[in-house]
């Protein structure tokens, strides 16, 4: 087990004493919904019934005022001038002014420059399906061809505590067997779990997923699983 350095520590410390300011904030103001705080930047703020409220970190130190507007942006039933005016707030509240930003994950890239072609394929094969199936929405994200990987034929790595996406990884298996089709599939499935990830809502392969796959015409396969849902630690 790896030791934790003093700073790390103090990380840790501030991350969770962030966490428990804000919820307790947000329940002094009303809030009885599920709270998790994350720091994800892409997604200040999203609800879902099932999930309840995620919340960034930095808003431990908004104003109550910018929380309230966090709450009538979230709340079911509001008119929609209440939940613009409130997403503007929302929005425009700078959490990086408190929360210091973490520097992007790198992993050690072992690009074997025989891949390099076929990154590249898969994306540009991101980057094209990002626009039309999900309005460019999607960050741009790194690809790893997996020789590890057996029976799962793509992964979507998330980061578990700041559920930011890390990357997407694809079976050598598959690359090197299945049709150039089967693996466009893998990676649009892999693509509906980005998604998922960056509004907030559960990884899974619930409602939320299918009628997202049923929109764009990713067809369920029946014979097998295209993978396996872990968050990566
Ligand atoms: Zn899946």
């Amino acid at each position: 087990m790896k030791r934790e350095s003093r700073r790390e520590r103090a990380e840790r410390e501030a991350r969770a004493a962030d966490a428990i300011l804000l919820i307790e904030r947000l329940e002094q103001l009303g809030v009885r919904w599920p709270v998790k705080v994350h720091e994800n930047r892409r997604v200040l703020v999203s609800f879902t019934d099932r999930s309840g409220l995620r919340i960034h970190r930095g808003f431990a130190y908004a104003s109550d005022r910018t929380l309230g507007a966090v709450i009538a942006f979230v709340s079911p039933g509001r008119r929609h001038s209440t939940r613009k005016r409130s997403e503007a707030e929302v929005v425009s509240f700078p959490v990086e002014n408190y929360v210091r930003l973490k520097p992007q994950r790198k992993r050690r890239t072992r690009e074997r420059p025989e891949d390099r072609k076929l990154l590249n394929e898969l994306r540009e094969l991101h980057a094209r399906f990002n626009d039309e199936h999900f309005e460019g929405k999607l960050a741009p994200v790194q690809f790893r061809i997996s020789n590890r990987m057996r029976t799962r034929l793509g992964e979507l790595s998330v980061d578990s505590r700041t559920d930011e996406v890390i990357e997407i990884s694809v079976s050598r298996r598959h690359l090197q067997r299945d049709p150039w089709d089967e693996v466009r599939h893998t990676v649009l499935h892999e693509m509906i779990h980005q998604w998922q990830a960056e509004n907030g809502t559960a990884l899974d392969h619930g409602p939320t997923f299918r009628a997202k796959a049923g929109e764009i015409g990713v067809i369920p396969r029946a014979n097998r699983a295209v993978d396996r849902l872990r968050p990566a630690s």
